[in-house]
């Protein structure tokens, strides 16, 4: 028997198909978004404390309190809005998961979501599996602005919900005021909600506001914020995260989030709770990835690959228009097996594949790493 497949369009997801690949060929792995450096040592003690001193059963189902106080609290101290941790704040397995259960707890049969593109991949399939229909708006390079004249064409009496991911990825490019502008323009007077995908929040450049649907009274009250404690601790593989929202949102949102995982991991919420009271961390973030940034776009400058702008995220695109017409899929696998540096071809980011040519590359790594591949990418 085959079960009658729910997704009969979606594969295996990219970040899975190019690791594999650089793994199997050994070579530098700059496609999936991960760090390649360790966690801070002081967090790992807390976690081991934490899991000496008996914080070894359930969390509470939306979360330690005590983390969802800091979140509150850390909230507040940057962007100005005031959540109630105990109505307002969840802690999940992830940014994923966030998506996911905020998708499913209001997307309805004949929903349409409006999703921008290149969009990170989990955002679609959520939507489908509800039964929501995705109305994609497909973004150019090299500063992928959002048309908004087109945006307000897409409204429809079925539009449920506008998925923003600012710092974006894989674009690396920022929400601006006139984004904000046009967006509470266009939302104004209807029943739209946001979906607002901020993991990337602490990775922002050259000095530039990260604009959270938090600072925005008028968004706030209809958005889902999403945020990775994975992007924050360089610990993807935690895979915890939370999500703010208002009280009326998050609790249909838990309503989901108790039947899907009831509660994530304790001794991690009871270790980053006691870590997060140090505010330089997250202040410092963006200097330390600035500084991988600039190292990388350095480096890459002296190759033949064009460089897109990068005002945030853990990424870096560049266009590869000088060097070959081959399609963006195959040049990513050829680079992997014969050059030796794996990468992410951002037409992946497209439900229709659209190739600019262009491929994305992580520099969250060590400078021995970047120095390697930069040295690999020069033979090109
Ligand atoms: N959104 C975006 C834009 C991401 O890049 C990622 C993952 N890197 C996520 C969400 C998911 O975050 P997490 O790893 O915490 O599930
Ligand atoms: N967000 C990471 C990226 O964009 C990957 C996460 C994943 O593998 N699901 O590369």
């Amino acid at each position: 028997m085959i079960p009658v497949s729910k997704l009969p369009q979606t594969g295996t997801t990219i970040f899975t198909v190019m690791s594999a690949l650089a793994n199997e060929v050994g070579a530098i792995n700059l496609s999936q978004g991960f760090p390649d450096y360790e966690c801070p040592a002081e967090l790992v003690e807390l976690v081991n404390t934490a899991m000496k001193n008996g914080h070894n059963q359930y969390a509470p189902m939306a979360g330690l309190l005590a983390l969802r106080e800091r979140i509150a609290n850390k909230t507040e101290k940057l962007y100005g809005a005031v959540y109630n941790p105990e109505t307002e704040i969840t802690i999940t397995a992830g940014g994923t998961q966030a998506i996911f259960t905020a998708i499913s707890a209001t997307i309805h049969p004949n929903d349409e979501v409006i999703v921008f593109e290149p969009a990170y991949d989990c955002y679609a399939p959520a939507i489908k599996l509800m039964g929501g229909t995705v109305k994609s708006l497909a973004l150019e390079p090299p500063d992928y602005r959002i048309p908004w004249e087109m945006v307000k064409r897409l409204i429809s009496a079925h539009t449920r919900m506008i998925i923003l991911n600012s710092p974006h990825n894989p674009s690396a490019t920022i929400l601006h005021e006139e984004d904000i502008e046009q967006l509470s323009a266009i939302v104004k007077n209807r029943d739209i909600l946001i979906l607002s995908d901020e993991v990337y929040e602490h990775l922002i450049y050259d000095g530039q506001t990260h604009r959270s649907m938090a600072r925005y009274p008028e968004l706030q009250q209809r958005s889902f914020i999403v945020a990775s404690f994975g992007k924050l601790f360089h610990s993807t593989g935690w895979k915890l995260g939370y999500c703010m929202a208002p009280a009326a949102f998050m609790n249909e949102f838990r309503k989901i989030h108790q039947y899907m995982v009831f509660s994530v991991n304790t001794p991690m919420q009871v270790a980053i709770a006691e870590f997060l009271k140090q505010e330089d961390y997250y202040l410092n973030l963006s200097k330390f990835f600035e500084e991988k940034r600039d190292y990388f776009r350095q480096g890459m400058a002296q190759t033949k690959f064009e460089l897109l702008p990068c005002s945030g995220s853990y990424f870096q695109s560049v266009s590869y228009r000088n060097i070959t017409d081959e399609k963006d899929t195959d040049f990513a696998i050829r680079l992997t097996k014969e050059f030796g540096v794996a990468s992410i071809p951002t037409s992946a980011f497209y439900n229709k594949g659209i190739d600019h040519h262009v491929l994305r590359f992580c520099f969250a790594k060590k400078a021995e790493t970047l120095d390697r591949a930069i040295e690999k990418l020069l033979k090109i």
